[in-house]
């Protein structure tokens, strides 16, 4: 049996012949069809950084992030702002 297809669905639960009724809180709140509910999303945070390539004799300046944090222990180009 397919229960989510054939039983739960989203607009029509039939909780009463579900092997899952006894168990479920979206029919124990006595609304099922309102389960699951939708997340809220997290804005996505903006970030605004500088970066600079220094060269000399031959070299770059590279430098490791800290080991905790956005990509943390990766290397970059020097960062600032
Ligand atoms: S008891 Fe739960 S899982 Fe079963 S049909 Fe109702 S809402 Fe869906």
């Amino acid at each position: 049996m397919d229960i989510g297809s054939m039983l739960c669905t989203p607009k029509e639960p039939k909780c009463d012949h579900c092997p899952l009724n006894y168990f479920c809180k979206g029919s124990a709140s006595g609304n099922p069809a309102k389960f699951p509910t939708k997340r809220i999303k997290k804005p996505i945070p903006h970030m605004e950084s500088v970066s600079a390539v220094i060269k000399k004799g031959g070299k770059v300046l590279l430098n490791q992030r800290p080991p905790i944090g956005l990509l943390g222990g990766l290397w970059e180009f020097r960062i600032g702002g």
